[in-house]
């Protein structure tokens, strides 16, 4: 596990502390004696609570958009602009270089509904490509697009996938679909379980860090 950077702030306090500030910098506050080897094992400790706060910050910190002309959108890992126009039909329309929207549309509700109903015809099959070849078979498969959540898969197996992955490289979305069937084998993030994962998708840990960096972008609808 590696470290983070963090700055360290020794007082005459009993207990450790730690924070995150506003340009995301861990703040470590120590007792006057205590070893950094300690200090530095109960960073590791909280690592996951650490991992969590950096990212809603940068969540936050990410201007929503307001669906005007010009303004870029994700899909499938790259950006495409929106064009507003006054004659287009009534849904959002993507012509591979362009998104389109009338004007009168709501720009959040026809995004959603478009991402939902792409996620559909590009994953879903994808989802039954990868379950067939590796005979993990689930049971149903829901789309949401909880901001918490890339996937789940239950204990009866059904699978939970967020459609906004739908942003992100073809790649990526294998991995989630990959990693939420294999599940259906092992319900825990055992050794056997990232295995299995390998065995699919030999170059998992990419699209792992992927998430890991760029996936609050795909929450800024
Ligand atoms: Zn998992």
């Amino acid at each position: 596990m590696k470290l983070p950077y963090y700055q360290l702030i020794r007082s005459k306090r009993k207990t450790l502390s730690l924070q995150i500030n506003r340009s995301g910098e861990l703040i470590v506050r120590a007792p006057q004696r205590l070893s950094v080897k300690k200090i530095e094992a109960f960073i590791q400790e909280k690592y996951t609570w650490i991992e969590k706060k950096t990212q809603t910050l940068e969540e936050n910190s990410q201007p929503k958009p307001n669906y005007l002309n010009g303004e870029v959108f994700l899909y499938l890992g790259n950006y495409y602009p929106l064009t507003r126009e006054t004659t287009s039909k009534d849904k959002l329309e993507f012509d591979g270089e362009v998104f389109k929207l009338s004007d009168t549309d709501n720009g959040a509700i026809e995004f959603h509904r478009w991402y939902k109903a792409s996620f559909k015809k590009i994953a879903l099959p994808r989802l039954d490509y990868y379950a067939d070849l590796h005979q993990l078979n689930y049971q149903k498969v829901r789309l949401k697009s909880q901001k918490t959540l890339w996937g789940s898969c239950s204990s009866v197996n059904n699978i939970n996938l967020n459609y906004l992955l739908i942003g992100a490289p073809i790649s990526v979305i294998d991995y989630v679909i990959v990693h939420e069937l294999a599940h259906i084998k092992h319900k825990n993030h055992s050794k056997v379980f990232w295995q299995l994962v390998a065995s699919i998708l030999p170059y998992y840990k990419a699209e792992k860090q992927w998430l890991k960096d760029h996936g609050h972008k795909l929450y800024n609808l």
